[in-house]
């Protein structure tokens, strides 16, 4: 599968658990908190409007089009925090 948005990152996100942040929960942290998605490099930030995953340490993030379009490849355990 060739993708732009595919740097490497099989080297160090095959087959990690990720969470689902909502969007409720992004709105509550800092201001001055941002993050980018590993793959596409969007922003996501307190005002982000949709729910995204973040690894379970809350160091990679991953936007929901990059997560639809690699889970099958990157085999992600999705842990439901709720
Ligand atoms: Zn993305």
């Amino acid at each position: 599968m060739e993708d732009w948005r595919l740097t490497g990152q099989d080297k160090y996100m095959k087959n990690i658990e990720l969470k689902l942040v909502k969007p409720d929960e992004i709105k509550k942290r800092s201001s001055l908190w941002h993050e980018h998605c590993e793959f596409c490099m969007e922003t996501i930030d307190n005002t982000y409007k949709e729910p995204c995953y973040c690894s379970m340490d809350d160091y990679r993030w991953i936007c929901m089009q990059c997560f639809n379009d690699f889970k099958d490849i990157f085999n992600w355990v999705v842990t439901n925090n709720d």
